[in-house]
């Protein structure tokens, strides 16, 4: 699986040590996630990446779903890659229901843990044919029923494809929910639930894609660019450098 590639990260005068920054008070991690301030990082997040979006290619609900579930484990840009073939060999849940595994599986390998993948886009293509008419559902309980989908796909498919506002926890809201100290919660449906709380209903589904892009483009998880950090002054993570 090819890794990411990374721009250098910005370089630092010789002789000067990498600092703690100074805590404002907005960034203090000791305070409560008050109203004001998760608003401030909802509204500083839409200034930052005004056009976030789902960088998953698809034209359908049945693109992303499938798009989404080989994106497990993998990266969107890889998964962008295999998707073209596989969806004009496959253009249709009734086409991928009835599709030879092996080809399926050859058709996805390099998104990584093909065979399991594999298994669950043609069981979940046969769900959609057999109890949904070949229809993806548009709710929660009947997606989540589906092979290989669980809350995180079904809130991607709800959010894009029918304008169901949810919270999409994936690993970059996860760190980054962490480290800004909007919950600390790392299982992933005990955060969902604490964002819905945390954040009015009309931010979920973009705060979720804004988070992901700050994820993919500053907050890295190893090397996170704090300095370059458009929301530096109100992250409350102690150990941001800058
Ligand atoms: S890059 Fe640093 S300052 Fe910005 S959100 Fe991540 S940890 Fe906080």
């Amino acid at each position: 699986m090819p890794t990411k590639k990374r721009a250098a990260a910005p370089s630092r005068p010789k002789g000067t040590a990498r600092r703690r920054a100074p805590l404002s008070e907005a960034a203090n991690p000791k305070r409560p996630a008050d109203r004001a301030w998760v608003l401030e990082i909802v509204a500083s997040l839409g200034r930052l990446y005004p056009d976030a979006h789902c960088e998953l290619d698809h034209r359908s609900a049945f693109q992303l779903i499938v798009a989404t579930i080989l994106s497990a484990q993998s990266t969107d840009k890889m998964v962008n890659t295999v998707t073209p073939a596989l969806f004009a060999r496959f253009p249709t849940p009734s086409a991928l229901a009835a599709a030879d595994l092996a080809e399926v599986e050859r058709l996805i390998h390099p998104t990584g843990f093909f065979r399991q993948k594999a298994r669950s886009i043609v069981s979940c293509a046969q769900s959609i044919v057999a109890d949904h008419g070949g229809q993806v559902p548009g709710a929660m309980e009947a997606l989540v029923k589906l092979r290989g989908v669980g809350r995180k796909t079904a809130n991607v498919v709800l959010g894009e494809c029918f304008g169901v506002p949810g919270v999409v926890t994936d690993t970059h809201v996860l760190r980054l929910s962490a480290r800004l100290g909007l919950s600390h919660e790392d299982d992933p449906v005990a955060l969902e639930q604490a964002l819905m709380a945390l954040v009015p209903e009309q931010h979920w589904t973009m705060l979720s894609h804004r988070l992901i892009w700050h994820g993919r483009r500053v907050c890295f998880a190893r090397s996170p660019r704090c300095g370059e950090c458009g929301l530096a002054d109100l992250c409350r993570w102690p150990d941001k450098i800058r």
